[in-house]
């Protein structure tokens, strides 16, 4: 038996079966709705799933003609799409908890992944699906134009938009189990930049943040339409985290380092060169 819940853990599920084929997908509609380097999907047979909690308060978004991407509307975590019907439910697997029981076996639109992110592993990396049945090779339309040194991101749906104004100081792949749950992904990548780095240009009454209660400082912050990762501002502590998944412009840098590799999803193995720290830098 295997279990899955969102970040907040009103939406919760189960699988009563082994799962199927699990693979990383570096579409840019996933960077976008996970807020994350890539996605990484398991598929399950639609009759071993069943939900245990929280259906209702499941959002979704029809990113693509009869794609549908959901999410919980509470905590913005991607969770599986209750309306799949066709034998299958792509289940996201940075939101599983414990051992799956399988490892990724390829990269899928790896063609289109991020400019600033390193796959590292030797598996298969396929342009776009392996087989073209699969499905059409969807990309989301870019939307900002670097100008000088400002970067451009949004959300999946648009609504939303900011720019970055100030330097990027550090960016990290952050594997806690709490990014994992937020992103629904292996890891984050986030950049840091100051408490008025960013600024919204459009869409911010569309922001939700959702603070989880038993920690100090962690929250998330997406779009309650489309459910995309946006930059969460803490003025408290003088730094915004901007999710790299959600930007429209290259960076020109990566990620520094890999941090709270202590608690990184069993199913995921780090195999790029950048230094790792079991939880933060020193
Ligand atoms: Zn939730
Ligand atoms: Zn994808
Ligand atoms: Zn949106």
């Amino acid at each position: 038996m295997i279990t899955g819940s969102c970040l907040c853990g009103t939406v919760r599920w189960q699988v009563d079966g082994d799962l199927g084929t699990m693979s990383h997908c570096h579409c840019s509609m996933c960077r976008k709705a996970h807020g994350a380097p890539f996605a990484t999907y398991v598929s399950a047979a639609s009759g071993d799933f069943r939900w245990l909690s929280g259906e209702e308060a499941i959002t979704t978004y029809e990113s693509s003609p009869g794609f549908l991407r959901a999410f919980c509307g509470r905590c913005g975590s991607v969770v599986p799409d209750p309306a799949d019907d066709d034998g299958h439910v792509f289940i996201p697997a940075g939101v599983l908890d414990g051992e799956p029981g399988v490892r990724p076996t390829s990269h899928i639109f790896a063609a289109t992944k991020a400019s600033w992110h390193i796959i590292g592993d030797d598996l298969p990396r396929h342009d776009a699906y392996p087989n073209p049945d699969d499905g059409p090779n969807v990309d989301r339309p870019a939307q900002g134009v670097a100008q000088g040194s400002v970067l451009h991101g949004s959300c999946l749906c648009g609504d939303i938009a900011y720019v970055v104004t100030e330097p990027i100081k550090t960016v990290h792949n952050c594997h806690c189990t709490r990014c994992q749950k937020a992103r629904a992904a292996a890891h984050t990548t986030n950049g840091f930049t100051s408490a008025n780095g960013v600024t919204f240009v459009r869409g911010e009454d569309k922001l939700v943040t959702y603070k989880l209660p038993e920690a100090k400082a962690f929250a998330q912050t997406f779009c309650s339409r489309c459910g995309s990762a946006m930059p969460r501002i803490n003025k408290e502590a003088g730094y915004t985290a901007i999710p790299f998944g959600s930007l429209d412009d290259d960076p020109g840098r990566g990620a520094d380092d890999h941090i709270y590799t202590g608690s990184k999803a069993v199913w995921y193995a780090i195999e790029d060169d950048l230094p790792q720290y079991v939880a933060l830098p020193h």
